[in-house]
């Protein structure tokens, strides 16, 4: 076990003033990188004392996956009711009460924020409520009380927050996801502004909700990074859903008018609406808590330097999850965090493996993703084999929803192994989770044909493509 000052690599530097308590390991921040951090040195047998400015559970508890996962089930309600008529159901008109829906969703989140204490203290962290600034590398000062901790190791997990990007005429009348969650009353008409799956999401949630939506992106498509059949294919079935998406546009004002907002666009354009939301970008928090002071450095992509064992060049600091800005997903941070505890108190040198992710965007419908994409794979193999497929969901058929199931296998046409799969429809999050395990694995297209399809199931198709939609080969393309 690596703990003490005896054992860090980098001798102690003048203290401030004399530090109230003496601790191995002190955490800053507690989402959900840094719980599960503090709960794993913890239990490896190190004291530990973690400091939260805001609610313990972090962005993805308090204001991110959970809520949002919340809103996206009430919002999908509005389709089932629509669809239940072609299997013989007469439902009367539905009413949706958008302060039961926050007021229920709030219970929730603080009953799961409760069980986070719950769950520090029973593993013996001590949990301070205030921001923490380093005062040294080894010097914690706690805002709230005045009190400082000297620390033998700094956990640096304070995560990202939104970013409204330049700064327009009338930023002060836009939301981030933040208000989005907290809303007096559901606008009737919303901006969103922004590409991300956090703009795409939200931009679902307010369409099934009933809202009148507008997306504004400045790229070309949405979803930027994900396979380009899949973006096409999402933004058709949006639009489908009547949301209007604006792309190579930006809202360059908002202006309050007597009753809404007025959002000026790039080309001249307007929108009237009752809320503008920018979902353009989060920044990871590196900000005024005393980085420099400590030595600590940042990497050019604005998050904290780090190794592959999430250690900056300070030997005794680490960072994970969104403030290192790799890969910005609550699974990814959680094993950053586990890693760094089984590496510095538990003996147990690990690194998080951060190739391969599988990730969700519930939108409706549901995207899946894991893996290359069909133009990476282009990129970096010499043979790609691409097999996809484009079909009606069995339950479309008496419903009658005008909707479209997508998914792609990208394979390497050298090794037959399968590199990336693409899903957009109904649960394609829960079908990604299981994909990720073959692509894991280094499963091949052939093993995904040896394995019997669930009949009838949308993921059937998985296991049952046998076409070849196109065939790259670089050698010959050259
Ligand atoms: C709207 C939204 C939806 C999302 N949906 C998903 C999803 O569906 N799936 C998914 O995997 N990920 C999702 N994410 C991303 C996910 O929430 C983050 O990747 C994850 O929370 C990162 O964990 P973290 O521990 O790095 O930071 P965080 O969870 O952000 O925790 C950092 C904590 O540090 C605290 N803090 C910051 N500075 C200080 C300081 N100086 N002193 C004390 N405390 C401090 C903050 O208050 C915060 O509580 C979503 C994010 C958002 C915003």
């Amino acid at each position: 076990m690596q703990m003490g000052f005896a054992s860090s690599n980098q001798a102690p530097t003048e203290r401030t003033s004399m530090p109230d308590d003496n601790v191995d390991l002190f955490v800053i921040g507690a989402g959900s990188g840094g719980v599960r951090a503090a709960r794993i040195a913890a239990g490896h047998g190190a004291r530990v004392m973690i400091a939260e400015e805001y609610r313990v559970g972090g962005t993805c508890v308090i204001r991110g996956c959970v809520p949002k996962k919340l809103l996206v089930y009430a919002s999908r309600f509005a389709d089932e009711f629509e669809d239940a008529a072609g299997y013989g159901w007469t439902v009367p008109k539905p009413i949706f009460d958008w302060a039961a829906l926050i007021a229920n969703k709030d219970r929730e989140i603080a009953r799961l924020e409760l069980a986070y204490v719950t769950a520090l203290e029973r593993a013996g962290v001590q949990i301070m409520k205030s921001r923490a600034v380093l005062e040294d590398p080894h010097t914690v000062f706690l805002k709230a009380s005045g009190r400082r901790v000297r620390a033998a190791h700094i956990l640096i997990a304070t995560g990202a927050a939104p970013h409204l990007g330049p700064p327009i005429a009338g930023i002060e009348h836009v939301i981030s996801s933040n208000q989005a969650f907290h809303l007096e009353a559901l606008p009737n008409r919303v901006l969103v502004q922004g590409g991300g799956y956090i703009a795409v999401e939200f931009a679902a949630i307010f369409n099934g909700l009933g809202a009148e939506v507008t997306l504004v992106y400045r790229g070309e498509n949405i979803l930027r990074g994900f396979d380009d059949d899949l973006r096409a294919h999402l933004r058709s079935e949006m639009e489908r859903r009547g949301i209007r998406i604006l792309t190579r546009q930006t809202v360059t004002a908002v202006e309050r008018t007597q009753r809404s907002l007025r959002a000026q666009l790039w080309d001249g354009g307007e929108v009237e609406v009752d809320k503008v939301m920018f979902a353009t970008g989060r920044h990871p928090n590196v900000d005024g808590f005393g980085l420099e002071a400590a030595g600590v450095r940042l990497a050019p992509n604005g998050g904290i330097e780090v190794d592959g064992f999430s250690q900056t060049r300070v030997p005794h600091i680490h960072a994970i999850g969104d403030v290192t800005n790799r890969v910005n997903l609550t699974p990814v941070a959680i094993r950053d965090g586990h890693a760094f505890a089984d590496t510095v108190f538990g003996s147990k040198p690990t690194r998080a493996d951060h190739v391969d992710v599988p990730t969700a965007v519930f939108s409706e419908p549901e995207v899946g993703a894991v893996g290359l994409t069909e133009a990476r794979a282009r990129a970096s193999l010499a043979k790609v084999d691409i097999y996809k497929t484009m079909f009606r969901p069995l339950k479309a058929t008496l419903s009658g929803r005008d909707t479209r199931v997508f998914m792609k296998l990208v394979v390497d046409g050298t090794t037959n192994r399968v590199v990336g799969c693409h899903i957009v429809g109904a649960d394609a999050g829960e079908m990604i989770q299981m994909v990720g395990i073959a692509v894991k694995m280094k499963a091949t297209k052939a093993d995904f044909d040896a394995v019997m399809a669930v009949h009838p199931t949308a993921s059937e198709e998985l296991v049952t493509l046998r076409e070849k939609a196109m065939s790259y080969d670089r050698q010959a393309a050259e």
